[in-house]
Parts: structure tokens; C-alpha cells; sequence
């Protein structure tokens, strides 16, 4: 009921003001933060707001609903999808430890409202790709070390063609790589079909896996090539070797 209330009133605000679609997908939001002191929620709040704004401008307002934060006292990653998953898009939990050390990943956990994904490979690539190129805060899990230069690292472990296979909500994590080094490839694959096929390319195959409520699809291997015009395989060669001569 306050989310239900404290929308309600930014809403009319944003709507009297003129507001623009991306003023509206980013203005909306809600934050149940009594594990935080008054100053560090302000301080959460205007990074929230402000890493809204980007998401919004860069992925487009493919949402406009809200935000519903909640900040709890546990360690652990923030969380965003996986609420997607189960029908509460929109549903936030930040954890206050992270959150006073400025450490959280806000547009990551952004990005998965406005840009959920079926493929947990490709929609955790969109959220730690998106948390550098929109220059997010440092945060998990390369805080602000170059992705590429990082997944160089761990390419030779790095199957890209299983981990591929994930469906949201199953973690993303390997015998070889654990949950931090998955994502910094997933971030780093990401990255390198983005920037060199470009991004109208890469939401045609993101749209091939959407996210359907309680539903585990990570979607048809072939599709790499309907839309590459070349198989997984030739990419993720293409992506290490690309890392190689780095
Ligand atoms: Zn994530």
C-alpha cells in the first residue's frame, strides 16, 4: 500500500510537469529503506534516480510502472530479475551493507527491470555490460575493472556454448568459472557483440528470448546464426581472440 500510495503521487507530479516517456520510466520509484540512516538514503536515492535516467535514455522507457526498492540489513547481491521471474517486475532489493559502502549495482539491477531475458547468460551480460558502459558505480562483479581485460583472464575456461544454455532463474556458474567469473564473461561477451555488430543486432536476438513468467526457455541455439549469420561458436572464437590482442 505505501508503494501503491508513493507512486500514485510522483506519477501526478511527473504527469503536471510534461513529462517525457524516459521522465517516466525513471521518476517512479519507491524505496522501503529503514535499515538506512537519513543521509544514506538520500545518497541512495539521487544515485538510484540518477542511474534511472541513464538506463532509461540508453535502453529506451520499456517501462514505466516504478521501481519498488526494498534495502534489507543481509549481505548478498542485489536482486532484481529473479523477482521479474516470479511476476513482480519492478521489485527491487538492495542490501544496506553494499549500499554504504556505494558498492551497489544499481544500473545492472535496472537494466533487468527495463530489459529482462529468459537467457540468464545474455540478460546478466546486458546488466554487468550496461554497469560499465553507463558508468555505473563500481560494483560486482569487476568493480570498474575492464570487463575485457578481466574475461581475458578466464576465457580459457570460459565454455561459452554451455553457459549459453541458462535459463533465468538458474544461476549462472560453471564447474570452471564461478558466479563472479560467469558474469564477467556473460558482461564481456555482451560487450563484444555490441560493439561489434552493434545494438540494433543484439536486441533482435535478446527479443527472440523474452521473459515469460515462471517459464525456463533459454531459447534455440540456431538462433545465434539467424541473426549473426554465424554460428555460437564462430562468435565466441571471434570474442577470444578479439580478447587475445588485447
Ligand atoms: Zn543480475
Amino acid at each position: 500500500m505505501r508503494f501503491a500510495r508513493l507512486f500514485a503521487t510522483s506519477l501526478l507530479a511527473g504527469v503536471a510537469g510534461g513529462a517525457t516517456a524516459a521522465d517516466t520510466c525513471a521518476g517512479k520509484f519507491a524505496i522501503d529503506a529503514a535499515e538506512l540512516d537519513w543521509s544514506e538514503e538520500q545518497g541512495f536515492r539521487e544515485r538510484f534516480a540518477a542511474a534511472a535516467k541513464k538506463v532509461c535514455e540508453w535502453w529506451g522507457p520499456s517501462w514505466t510502472r516504478g521501481f519498488e526498492i526494498g534495502v534489507d540489513r543481509l549481505r548478498g547481491p542485489s536482486m532484481a530479475l529473479v523477482p521479474a521471474w516470479r511476476g513482480s517486475r519492478g521489485s527491487m532489493i538492495f542490501r544496506a551493507p553494499t549500499v554504504r559502502r556505494s558498492a551497489s549495482a544499481i544500473v545492472h539491477e535496472i537494466t533487468h527491470v527495463l530489459a529482462p531475458n529468459a537467457n540468464r547468460f545474455l540478460a546478466e551480460g546486458l546488466g554487468v555490460y550496461a554497469q560499465e558502459a553507463l558508468g555505473g558505480q563500481p560494483a560486482y562483479p569487476n568493480f570498474a575493472r575492464d570487463l575485457h581485460r578481466e574475461a581475458a583472464k578466464l576465457a580459457g575456461n570460459a565454455d561459452i556454448a554451455a553457459l549459453e544454455r541458462y535459463a533465468t532463474p538458474t544461476r549462472l556458474r560453471s564447474d570452471a568459472l564461478d558466479g563472479r567469473e560467469a558474469y564477467i564473461v556473460a558482461g564481456s561477451f555482451v560487450r563484444y557483440l555490441i560493439e561489434t555488430y552493434g545494438m540494433e543486432r543484439f536486441r533482435e536476438l535478446y527479443a527472440l528470448t523474452p521473459l515469460v513468467v515462471r517459464a525456463r526457455d533459454p531459447g534455440d541455439p540456431a538462433r545465434w546464426r539467424t541473426v549473426y549469420g554465424k554460428p555460437l561458436a564462430a562468435l565466441a572464437e571471434g570474442w577470444r581472440s578479439a580478447l587475445g590482442k588485447r
